[in-house]
């Protein structure tokens, strides 16, 4: 299955209102406040032997988030993730084909980009992806610089200078009102599909089975890297391959920066906050004290 620059500017315009429709046949978890723990995670399967490089889940990411236009990308030259793209595809050339991984934010469940996050800004969603709320950035760039997958990007606004991360965000406005990621909702093929994160677990590794028959390396991706990622990976190759590092780590680095740095520097702020009211304290006392001897 192909799709030319038209369908995929076609693809593009359509986009917003397709990302509402539900397709008939496709299952959507329904989430209840009765859900608890990982029973209630929500995930993504990323299926790359399904993808056909359309790049219609980069343009749904663009078209839902307001995020610049582009033209249908080259896969010799994908663009990168930035500011204004929070989702690409990473494109392997096979033989005379092109082989392509969807790329994005893995939604961690051991996120160090959330445990280093000094404001809140990256926070657990109680469906288990990381959610973010731009409103609360700081632009530290603590995020930026200990996640393992290099996903954040940190950019400066031209005129204020202040920074800002951007990353994918699972639409999450979308995913907690009962309806699939844009970019889930826009891929032609099923290469990209929405649900409970168990059941995508059970269907990855059955769908790997399959491909074992004639790709020996494939491999389901995602299930216990950094405590479990909530978009897993049916690949038909080694981890590598795709871009993806084989055995993920928590830097312990951001370990130290959350359980040493921070409360070193909320300790240092108290004790500067304190010293402030010390100081307005005694000038106050003064005054009074030079008030009653003039008196
Ligand atoms: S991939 Fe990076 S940014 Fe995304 S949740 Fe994991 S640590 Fe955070
Ligand atoms: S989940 Fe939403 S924000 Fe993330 S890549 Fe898909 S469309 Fe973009
Ligand atoms: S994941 Fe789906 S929408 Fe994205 S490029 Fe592949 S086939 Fe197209």
């Amino acid at each position: 299955m192909t799709l030319g620059r038209r369908d995929f500017l076609k693809g593009f315009a359509g986009v917003a209102g397709l990302t509402f429709l539900q397709p008939s046949g496709m299952v959507r978890p329904t989430v209840t406040s009765t859900d608890s723990g990982s029973q209630s995670d929500v995930a993504l399967l990323v299926d790359v032997s399904k993808c056909i490089g359309c790049w219609w889940c980069y343009a749904a990411c663009k078209n839902y988030n307001n995020l610049p236009e582009t033209i249908k990308p080259d896969p010799e030259d994908p663009p990168k993730l930035s500011g204004d793209c929070w989702t690409t595809l990473f494109a392997l050339q096979k033989g005379d084909g092109w082989s392509f991984r969807k790329q994005a934010c893995m939604h961690c469940t051991d996120a160090a980009c959330v445990e280093v996050c000094p404001s809140g800004a990256l926070r657990y969603n109680e469906l288990g992806f990381v959610q973010y709320e731009t409103e609360k950035c700081i632009g530290c760039g603590y995020c930026v610089e200990y996640c393992p997958f290099n996903v954040p990007r940190l950019e400066s606004n031209r005129i204020t200078g202040i920074g800002l991360m951007h990353k994918c965000t699972f639409c999450m406005e979308r995913v907690t009102s009962h309806q699939q990621p844009a970019c889930a909702d826009a891929c032609p093929t099923g290469a990209i599909k929405f649900g409970r994160r168990l059941e995508l677990v059970q269907e990855g590794k059955q769908r790997v089975a399959e491909l074992s028959k004639i790709s020996p390396q494939a491999c389901l991706y995602g299930e216990h890297e950094m405590g479990g990622l909530h978009v897993l990976y049916v690949l038909d190759d080694c981890p590598s391959v795709y871009g993806l590092p084989e055995d993920p780590q928590f830097p312990v680095t951001a370990i130290i920066q959350k359980d040493v740095f921070r409360p070193l520097t909320w300790i240092v702020w108290s004790v500067v906050a304190a010293g402030l009211a010390l100081n307005v304290l005694v000038a106050r006392a003064r005054q009074v004290r030079k008030k009653k001897e003039v008196h």
